[in-house]
């Protein structure tokens, strides 16, 4: 676990960080030369965002886990997990009908993240889940989603933010002597927010680590284990801002004890 000693193929002993597994999704290839080729893959911020935190970025492709009951396996060697961001969960995962403003969900990653996200709390290893992550984090304690908050819980704050990508907009209010507050302080911290859906119901066993403005959960952890759940996107402003770096490097650091 954690920081270990390597052989290269040149045989030099090299220092590597822990293992810190992230989450894919599938798509089809829209260009090149065979558009329409479904792929498996993963926004590129998730990749950098750990490299960037000093661990060592293993990419997890997802597939039909009762088919394949071998998700276990795939954590073989890992010291960490990063659940990331995505399409909406199956609001059948959370006993409800599909709302129209619902937006499309991906079955058979449902089942994945949910079997992925169970064997990592089993295995012990350090969780740090990211937007879809985070509501899946919620939906697997036995917690609701609201399905759009734009028509189910109108707001002053922007959850989907315009302008760029990379720049914080909206403030969250960080939990005093929480798990994110080791990483960011007790702040009002600026976050990148892109997300239609939110808590509504907490899940058991989760603790509210941040709140937006309007009231919204946007960060909980686990009561046992490690685990922070974040509804913003650290990872896409991780280049320039310290403090979306600093949960990358608090869970390369919770991988590394
Ligand atoms: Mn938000």
């Amino acid at each position: 676990m954690g920081h270990v000693t390597r052989s290269t193929s040149r045989d030099a002993r090299v220092a590597s960080g822990p293992r810190i597994a992230i989450s894919t999704t599938t798509g089809q290839e829209l260009s090149g030369p065979l558009p329409g080729l479904p792929r498996t893959n993963v926004s590129t911020d998730y990749v950098d965002a750990v490299l960037a935190a000093g661990g060592v970025p293993v990419m997890l492709p997802l597939f039909d886990p009762e088919r394949y009951p071998i998700v276990d396996d795939q954590l073989e060697g890992v010291d960490a997990l990063v659940l990331t961001g995505g399409q909406d969960i199956d609001p059948s995962r959370y006993g409800q009908e599909r709302r129209p403003e619902c937006g499309e969900s991906l079955p058979v990653r449902d089942a994945y993240d949910l079997r992925l996200l169970e064997a990592a709390r089993s295995r012990g290893i350090p969780v740090l889940a990211i937007c879809r992550g985070f509501q899946l984090v919620n939906v697997a304690g036995g917690g609701t989603l609201v399905q759009d908050l734009p028509t189910d819980r109108p707001s002053e704050v922007a959850h989907w933010q315009s302008g760029a990508p990379d720049q914080p907009t909206h403030t969250v209010s960080v939990t005093p002597g929480g798990l994110l507050a080791q990483a960011v302080g007790e702040v009002d911290l600026a976050v990148v927010s892109y997300h239609h859906q939110g808590v509504d119901q907490l899940g058991r066993g989760l603790v509210v680590e941040a709140t937006a403005p309007d009231g919204l959960v946007e960060a909980v952890r686990a009561e046992q284990g490690w685990l922070l759940a974040v509804q913003w996107h650290p990872e896409m402003s991780h280049r320039h801002d310290r403090r979306g770096l600093a949960l990358f490097e608090l869970l390369v650091s919770a991988a590394s004890g």
